[in-house]
């Protein structure tokens, strides 16, 4: 699943294709990955021009002239891919936009369509998803940070991937920043010192700011919309690396599940807390 880095490079490229261009045509090969009927989604957006990109979270946010955004997740195999018009779609294709001027296409593909894509217009100005966001990853303040895990009871690696808290985090980078900040993943919030969290802080920011240099991280089908692939993936310490030697200590990488989710430690440098908290459970 692509995140905060994914996303941003994701939005990096998109602005380099897209600024200035107008959707002459929209075409709708499946309904499921719209938030609106086709009908509507094709009406609102041909003709109109495109004049920002952002993020929010993991969200891509595009702004057109008339007052519209194009609001897309991802989710786990979403992808958008820039082509030349004459090229073949395939069947994982289902939103095609023709762009003018040029004779390229901007392409919504996405293997499992869990991916979704909607419109806000002036009068739907915000998504309930969209508006119960965390502060963004790349965005929050060590110290409101701090703050805002010591109101938290639970364990740290679930809140981090909670998107209504921080935004923008996923397994991949919430497993590398706990691993460097060598904070085990079910520490409960409230009872780290500040200085864990000072650290905790300055890797995770580390982290997003030198995977979005490297691209992101590849470790399924993540394309930027050039086709890039991320280079982030060599950059990884324990994330995928059960069984390997951490450099560290020298301990083998433990691979557990956490709060449902593939978790990845070193049990040398994240020594279990003395009082996990209740809800998560830890297997092997
Ligand atoms: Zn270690």
């Amino acid at each position: 699943m692509p995140e905060l880095p994914e996303v941003e490079t994701i939005v990096r490229g998109l602005r380099r294709i897209l600024i200035g261009k107008k959707i002459s045509s929209v075409r709708v090969r499946s309904e499921k990955v719209l938030g609106w009927p086709s009908r509507r989604f094709r009406k609102a957006l041909e003709g109109a021009s495109i004049r920002e990109i952002g993020r929010k979270g993991k969200f891509i946010l595009i702004a057109f002239d008339r007052d519209l955004l194009l609001v897309t997740h991802l989710r786990m195999t979403g992808q958008f891919l820039r082509v030349p018009r004459e090229q073949a779609v395939d069947k994982h294709t289902h939103v095609i936009f023709d762009l003018e001027p040029g004779s390229l296409q901007l392409r919504y593909r996405d293997v499992r369509k869990f991916g979704r894509l909607g419109v806000l217009t002036g009068e739907e100005p915000t998504i309930p998803l969209l508006k119960g966001l965390g502060p963004d990853a790349l965005e929050i303040s060590a110290e409101a940070f701090f703050r805002n895990l010591q109101q938290k009871k639970r364990a740290i690696k679930p809140l981090l991937l909670d998107q209504t808290f921080l935004s923008g985090l996923g397994n991949i980078y919430v497993d590398e920043s706990l691993y460097r900040a060598r904070i085990h993943p079910l520490t409960r919030a409230d009872a780290l010192r500040r200085d864990q969290v000072r650290e905790l802080h300055r890797h995770m920011r580390r982290i997003l700011d030198q995977a979005i240099k490297a691209k992101g991280t590849t470790v399924s089908d993540y394309r930027g919309p050039e086709g890039i692939v991320g280079g982030f993936q060599r950059y990884l310490r324990v994330y995928g690396r059960a069984g390997e030697f951490c450099r560290i200590c020298g301990s083998p990488i433990r691979k557990s599940r956490v709060g449902g989710r593939g978790t990845h430690t070193c049990p040398g440098c994240q020594p279990l807390p003395p009082h996990p908290p209740p809800p998560a459970k830890i297997s092997s």
